[in-house]
């Protein structure tokens, strides 16, 4: 017998199911009927180009598409694009969908892969009275999105922007800004708490200060409550407590938020963020399966449900969804919440890295911590190409063991939080971390790594307070 497996979402987390399904059915004999149904035309793109893009760096869209639609359907995958999913019937196991030219129709499944992912949070303020946004007001989140930003700064709306707000001070509205900035708009970030809210507020501080080096207005501690809209109904000015910013544009880094609703509608559990509640199986219900930023996470130490809508945990959990829908037995192995981005314009080049909880998220489950900034360089600084670099530890005191780090340096810095995660992900202490064998020479790195000296430094705190108890 064939069995039918209905994937809904042809991005990241369903294609790579949909494809590890095939493969392991293909290895084990089992067959199946792969369908996909995606309510947009596109699918497997990038979104993390999407700012490269606007900025300058990619060539086109089609740059961002992994995979085309032929590609997945000359691999044996039923694609229809324009398909949206609007009901789900776990008892009939039935996905009603609605085309795009107004067709609507039935689909049966024997097993359901929920990939719906998320879509960017909009406020309020952001919408005109029809409901659309105010024109000049945009988030970046689909191709599409990318698309009208690109025609937006050249200037096809017939006017050139010059002045650009982007609010949310998160990694999507530091690559906006950064985007903004090499494009020549005089740029102001508006961020709720401290600029980068998934680091501690010194760190931040540290990724503040460089974007004003780099000529970027920051107001930190505000929020965007309105815009003003000019003469011909495009916004003119955003209005955040008592200051008024003009904005030929503005770009909307606000968070994510789960498309979950149909799922939830048919009865699947969702969590306190709104996503689907998979086991480390990436399971829902019986036969129904879900993976992406639909989903909640699990830490990988502590189990707790966290909510990290990322491209990197999306490709994992759907091949894990894919694998043993198809027979196969895997599990999601847990997020620490490692992420990289930067900020390079202006003549200023920062790089952020982080993993594990944040002094306060920490705090909440760890009574005894120690914490400590270390300053060190990227490489020996005899080098012309040394910057600075301050990496931050998070340790338990008891234990020793690495909780937690975030990274703020000069080129050459962010990736150094793998071997933090690395560490965590084992379960080192910060003896272990430095002690290990890490590579050395001039160009790349001092003697000792940053993130060894700052463990270093840390272990060197502990034994001073033990010794002085
Ligand atoms: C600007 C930007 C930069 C980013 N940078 C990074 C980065 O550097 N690193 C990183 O790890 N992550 C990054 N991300 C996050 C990453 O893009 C997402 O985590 C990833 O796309 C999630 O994949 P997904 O398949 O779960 O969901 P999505 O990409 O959201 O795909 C879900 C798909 O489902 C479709 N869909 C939704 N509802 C239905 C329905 N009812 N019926 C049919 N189809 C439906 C949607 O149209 C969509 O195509 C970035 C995101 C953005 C927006």
């Amino acid at each position: 017998v064939t069995e039918r497996v209905l994937v809904l979402g042809a991005d990241g987390a369903g294609m790579s199911a949909a494809h590890q399904a095939l493969r392991v059915a293909a290895r084990t004999g089992r067959r199946l009927e792969v369908v996909v149904l995606e309510r947009s035309g596109h699918t497997s793109y990038s979104a993390c180009g999407l700012p490269y893009w606007l900025a300058g760096d990619v060539a086109s869209g089609d740059a961002l598409v992994a995979r085309t639609a032929a590609e997945h359907r000359e691999r044996g995958i039923d694609l229809r694009l324009g398909a949206e999913a609007v009901g789900i019937d776990l008892d009939r196991r039935r996905v009603s969908v609605r085309y795009v030219d107004g067709a609507a129709g039935d689909e049966p499944f024997d097993q359901l892969v929920v990939a719906t992912g998320s879509r960017a949070a909009v406020p309020p303020w952001a919408l005109a009275a029809d409901g659309r946004p105010v024109p000049g007001v945009r988030a970046l989140r689909t191709l599409d999105d990318g698309a009208a930003w690109l025609a937006t700064l050249e200037g096809a709306a017939g006017r050139q922007p010059r002045t650009g707000v982007v609010a949310g001070g998160g990694y999507i509205g530091l690559e906006t800004a950064e985007a903004f900035l090499r494009r020549g708009l005089d740029t102001t970030l508006v961020t709720r708490g401290e600029v980068m809210g998934s680091l501690d507020p010194d760190m931040g501080a540290r990724v503040r200060q460089e974007l004003v080096k780099a000529g970027v207005t920051v107001l930190h501690g505000s929020e965007v409550d309105g815009v003003d809209v000019g003469a011909g109904g495009a916004v003119a000015a955003v209005l955040a407590g008592a200051h008024r910013i003009p904005a030929d544009v503005v770009a909307l880094g606000l968070g994510a938020v789960p498309n979950s609703g149909i799922a939830a509608e048919a009865g699947l559990a969702v969590g306190s963020f709104g996503g689907l509640l998979p086991d480390a199986r990436q399971q829902v219900a019986d036969g129904v399966w879900a993976a992406g930023d639909c989903c909640e996470s699990t830490e990988r130490h502590g189990g707790r449900r966290v909510y990290v809508p990322l491209g990197t945990h999306a490709n994992k959990q759907g091949r894990v969804a894919g694998e043993n829908l198809a027979g196969g037995d895997v599990r999601f192995a847990g997020v620490l919440g490692t992420a990289i981005t930067g900020f390079a314009a202006g003549g200023v080049h920062v790089e952020i890295g982080r993993t594990g909880p944040t002094l306060a998220q920490a705090a909440e489950v760890a009574a005894d911590l120690v914490s400590l900034v270390t300053e060190s360089s990227t490489s020996a600084g005899y080098m012309p190409q040394s910057s600075p670099i301050a990496v931050k530890v998070l340790a338990d005191r008891r234990s020793r063991r690495l909780i937690g780090m975030q990274i703020v340096g000069g080129p050459g810095s962010g990736k150094r939080i793998d071997t933090a995660a690395a560490a965590i992900w084992g379960g080192m202490t910060v003896d272990d971390v430095a002690a290990m064998d890490l590579s050395y020479a001039p160009p790349f790195s001092p003697v000792f790594d940053p993130v060894q000296i700052a463990c270093r430094r840390t272990a060197d705190l502990l034994d001073g307070d033990s010794a002085g108890r």
